[in-house]
């Protein structure tokens, strides 16, 4: 018997202005096991993780994040998203805010922890990241490396049962990109759930458990990484590879 997946996709169906961008999408993830997106712009990857934070609405089929069904509209969005931590292109830290009071403000006012017991574990993962000495200053102060790093770990701080990464160094410089992929790269090796759409692919396949590609709002192929990358069995598949090396 294997257990639940923290998260279910079924038959996920979503159309902008009467054009479909997901056509009715299975994906499961597991407990622990880090999923891959890849595929061209527009393929859809951005919208299926926004569906999966409640940020888009689904057209038809249902997400279930821990067997609960949370596009049930009679769901609470903000209390599905307290258990889904969202990390975006462009970080989306607060600017008048300091590192400290990003990372503590979610757990503090949704989750209703206590202040100090926030900003404990806040500078306990800001240490983790090499960020505790910076915790008083304002988001501009820092690098896009480290702005990246400190939206991660407030994505963290909520214990969330599921990470959603869309595309987290698509806007750094490419000396700062490392940095942030090595700190995911340590988020699975301690068993994080995560749900990722990149372009990296040698980030892809150094942490991806599953590589899923997407064309055209489908799955069209997907397995290891050493093998959806290195041999991939779809005409499509090998034709995206080939043009991104
Ligand atoms: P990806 O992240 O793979 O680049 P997206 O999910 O962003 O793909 O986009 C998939 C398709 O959906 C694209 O054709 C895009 O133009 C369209 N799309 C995304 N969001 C919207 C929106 N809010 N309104 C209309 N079309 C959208
Ligand atoms: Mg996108």
């Amino acid at each position: 018997m294997t257990a639940d997946p923290v998260l279910s996709c079924q038959a996920v169906r979503k159309t902008f202005h009467g054009r479909p961008v997901l056509h009715g999408l299975d994906l499961d993830v597991a407990e622990h096991e880090v999923v891959v997106l890849i595929g061209a712009s527009g393929s859809g990857k951005s919208t299926l993780l926004r569906c999966v934070n409640l940020l888009e609405t689904v057209d038809d089929g249902a997400i279930l994040l821990d067997g609960e069904e949370i596009t049930d509209p009679r769901h609470d969005a903000d209390r599905v998203r307290a258990r889904i931590g969202m990390v975006f292109q462009s970080y989306n830290l607060f600017p008048h805010l300091t590192v400290l009071d990003n990372v503590t403000l979610a757990p503090v006012r949704v989750h209703r922890v206590h202040k100090a017991e926030a900003r404990r574990r806040a500078l306990e993962l800001l240490d983790r990241v090499g960020l505790a000495d910076r915790a008083g200053e304002y988001p501009d102060r820092l690098s896009g490396g480290q702005q990246q790093r400190v939206a991660i770990v407030r994505a963290l701080a909520s214990s969330p049962r599921l990470i959603l990464l869309d595309e987290v160094t698509s806007a750094l410089d490419p000396e700062l990109v490392g940095e942030v992929l090595a700190l995911i790269a340590e988020l699975k090796r301690e068993g994080t759930t995560m749900l990722i759409a990149t372009h990296e692919m040698g980030f892809a396949r150094q942490v991806a458990d599953r590589v899923c590609f997407l064309d055209g709002g489908r799955i069209v192929e997907q397995g290891p990484p050493s093998r959806v990358l290195s041999e991939p069995s779809q005409p499509r598949t090998r034709q995206f590879l080939q043009r991104i090396v």
